[in-house]
């Protein structure tokens, strides 16, 4: 392993994960710790620590996940709707530090403030 890195570990193959998506920038598999029925993590393939760093020189790879989470979506039938989220940081809960997107659905969060 290059660095530390859960998730890049998990885009190389070198963690196992329950894979949903991939293509060549973009990983996608199932959280180990589902938040609704339906719980995918969107990552790119390249290390991006979070939202935070995102740059005029990375911020394709952003545009390339969200690519994916509309086939994700369509592929997964979640036609009823779904959010996706980004912590970023210590008050956001930001567990692990490379970027990735939440994909949650699968139950009402209509009545949610978050
Ligand atoms: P965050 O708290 O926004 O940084 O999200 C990190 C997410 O990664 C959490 O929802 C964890 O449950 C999930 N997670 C951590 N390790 C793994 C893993 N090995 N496989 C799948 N999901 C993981
Ligand atoms: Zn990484």
């Amino acid at each position: 392993m290059l660095n530390d890195c859960v998730f890049c570990a998990i885009a190389a193959g070198e963690i196992p994960s329950t894979k949903v998506y991939e293509d060549e920038n973009v990983f996608a598999f199932r959280d180990i710790n589902p938040q609704a029925p339906v719980h995918i993590l969107v990552i790119p393939k390249t290390h991006v620590t979070g939202v935070s760093t995102i740059t005029e020189e990375n911020s394709g790879l952003v545009a390339r996940c969200f690519e994916a989470i509309a086939k994700i979506a369509a592929q997964e039938k979640l036609e009823k709707g779904f959010r996706v989220i980004s912590n970023c940081g210590h008050d956001a809960g930001q567990t692990v530090m490379h970027l990735h997107f939440h994909i949650l659905a699968g139950v009402n969060m209509g009545e949610k403030i978050l």
